[in-house]
């Protein structure tokens, strides 16, 4: 299990740049690249759950990744030790992506 960092702060599982969902999705089948990659486990914070947090944060998670084209990925597992996610700014998973990719 990779840990995980996230800057993806607009995200309802976000904690302190962890993430409290347990396991996320990586999506970006055709990626070539990081920006091609995103979080498919993305929620939007809403205004009115601005202050409350979902679950526990953890700093291990499980990475279910569909960028097959990655070196870490091995049968859709993510395999590196740590991986990092970014989306300072994001709306919606379009606006995140998985800094880590490095293409095989
Ligand atoms: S490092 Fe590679 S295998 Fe791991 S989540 Fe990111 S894109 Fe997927």
């Amino acid at each position: 299990m990779p840990s995980l960092v996230c800057s993806v702060q607009n995200c309802v599982y976000n904690n302190a740049m962890y993430c409290s969902r347990g396991d996320i999705k990586v999506g970006g089948s055709e990626a070539e690249t990081c920006q091609e990659t995103c979080c498919d486990s993305f929620q939007e914070r809403k205004a009115e759950s601005m202050k409350s947090s979902v679950g526990t944060p953890s700093q291990e998670i499980g990475v279910v990744c569909e960028a097959c084209h990655c070196g870490y990925n091995e049968d859709c597992k993510c395999t590196a030790g740590q991986i990092d996610i970014a989306g300072a700014a994001a709306c919606r998973c379009g606006e995140t992506e998985c800094a880590t990719f490095t293409k095989e």
